[in-house]
């Protein structure tokens, strides 16, 4: 009882001490410099002393809480692209810390919580609009984005040297041998990943799985798009002799939200694939909710550059950026469940059940054995908002982000990146601009974030600095949100 009393008051005076913060995007300075003093140091007296757990709360929200940044409790922190939570989708991840559940195995007779989050994946494809949970056998959630890239770039290694082992090899895959040997088995010299403009943790990912950094392939279409796949490019290089290919699709480019393909160009790139042994992977992290979004006129254009993803071998979307449940919730969904399992069994059983309806366990389709129930605020999030809900907040998102590139269009002192002259149908969620006074433009991003209202990226475009401006809180409201942004960036010109 004492323990269930303790949460309830510890609950009661988070929100308490939430409620009386003003909804600053960024803490005062002076709140983190004390935190940061307040932090104990190895070495001194009293190191890993017991203050026990009332006068840890007390510091807790009195201390750290303040020097904390408000990207979940405003509707203009623009930063990167972060989401917020929603409140249905808070409580859920209270009840999966309450529980701490191990969501690693698929044990029916004790726990429902695979079921709850194979559930969750379905309605996500649903959602999403890429056909039928039958399409997708691999699926599974992850920490975010990042691992979800990881896991496609593994997938997708092990997919295209295995298509190229001869009947008598065909046991030396990557999982069996490793990449060297399965590479020199299969006759393959080189491998590649060909992509356009893919986000930073696309790099990484290729350095995890020993592809290395340098196999990265920039194939954009023009200077003026770069964030576009030049198929023709993809084609030359796919012909390659003994150089074997992962596509690796931006469904939504971290500083335009721009997209790498269109439905005529995907159907191509699946022809090429499909002749050449190569695996698509779309990272389609927060860009893949352009598809959720109604098929009205409104966000016809949208639908357009985001048609054909269903068509990808394997597919990264995020939880914790559009869809608004805490940190760490990555989707990745895969065709086939036998190479994801052939990757990340965690037995040396093999996986032998052909049933597709059936549920696998975690830890055989993904990276780590014990995880978090993080299934569980996405489920509560898709019951409680269901389709239309969730259509709404994305809608509302991307008319802000909408209202704020007009404004910068016709405004006197700004320019919109990456092109002035580009219709508002092509904006997501992402607005990137830089003022056209070089003095300003220098300062803009921290000018605008020490106001403390609204807080925006910095990121550089065509070599000049340049401000980033990512729309992804289920707070926002546009009328609101616009006028604030449109005080502000006046004021700055002015
Ligand atoms: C955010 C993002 C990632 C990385 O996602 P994390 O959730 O931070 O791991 C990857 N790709 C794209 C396009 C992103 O926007």
């Amino acid at each position: 009882m004492a323990d269930s009393r303790f949460i309830e008051q510890a609950y009661s005076r988070l929100r308490n001490a939430l409620a009386s913060r003003d909804d600053s995007t960024l803490p005062h300075s002076e709140s983190l410099a004390a935190a940061i003093a307040s932090i104990p140091q190895f070495g001194n007296v009293g190191y890993l002393a017991a203050h026990g757990p009332d006068a840890t709360l007390d510091y807790l929200l009195t201390t750290i809480l303040p020097a904390l940044n408000g990207q979940a409790l405003s509707s203009r922190y623009f930063g990167f692209v972060t989401g917020g939570t929603l409140p249905i989708a808070e409580a859920a991840d209270n009840i999966v810390s309450a529980l701490d559940q191990n969501v690693q195995m698929h044990l029916p007779n004790e726990t429902a919580s695979t079921v709850v989050e194979d559930a969750a994946l379905k309605m996500l494809v649903s959602l999403l609009d890429l056909g039928v949970p039958e399409d997708w056998p691999g699926r599974t959630f992850t920490t975010g984005a990042t691992a979800s890239n990881i896991m496609g770039l593994a997938c997708g290694r092990e997919a295209v040297i295995a298509m190229r082992l001869q009947p008598e090899n065909a046991r030396n895959t990557v999982a069996e041998v490793g990449i060297l040997a399965a590479c020199q088995s299969a006759g393959v010299r080189q491998l590649q990943i060909l992509t356009s403009m893919g986000h930073s943790s696309l790099t990484k990912a290729a350095s995890v799985v020993g592809l290395g950094h340098s196999s990265i392939k920039e194939l954009p279409v023009s200077k003026e798009e770069p964030w576009r796949l030049d198929i023709d490019a993809v084609e030359d290089e796919l012909a390659k002799d003994g150089v074997a290919s992962i596509i690796a699709v931006s469904a939504g480019e971290v500083n335009t939200g721009r997209f790498a393909t269109n439905a005529v160009e995907m159907r191509k790139l699946r022809n090429l694939a499909d002749r050449h042994k190569a695996w698509i992977h779309v990272d389609g992290a927060f860009g893949a909710f352009a598809r959720a979004l109604p098929k009205t006129e409104e966000f016809s254009y949208l639908h357009a550059q985001s048609a054909g993803l269903e068509l990808a071998d394997s597919i990264t979307v995020d939880g914790h950026k559009m869809l608004n449940v805490p940190y760490d919730t990555g989707i990745f969904f895969c065709r086939s469940s036998s190479i994801q399992t052939q990757v990340f069994s965690n037995l040396n059983a093999a996986y032998l059940s052909s049933q597709t309806t059936q549920i696998l366990s975690p830890l055989n389709i993904g990276i780590e054995n014990s995880r978090r129930f993080r299934a569980l605020p996405v489920y509560a999030t898709l019951l409680s908002e269901g389709r239309e809900g969730i259509v709404e907040m994305l809608s509302r998102m991307v008319r802000l982000a909408r209202g704020i590139a007009d404004f910068i269009k016709i405004s006197e002192g700004y320019e919109l990146l990456p092109s002035q002259e580009a219709s508002l149908d092509s904006t997501h969620i992402i607005v990137l601009f830089r003022a056209k006074h070089a003095k300003l433009n220098d300062v803009l991003v921290q000018k605008i974030n020490e106001t403390r209202c609204m807080y925006v990226s910095g990121t550089t475009w065509n070599g000049q600095k340049a401000a980033r401006l990512a729309v992804s809180s289920w707070r926002v409201d546009v009328m609101r949100d616009l006028a604030v942004v449109k005080d502000i960036l006046t004021g700055l010109k002015a």
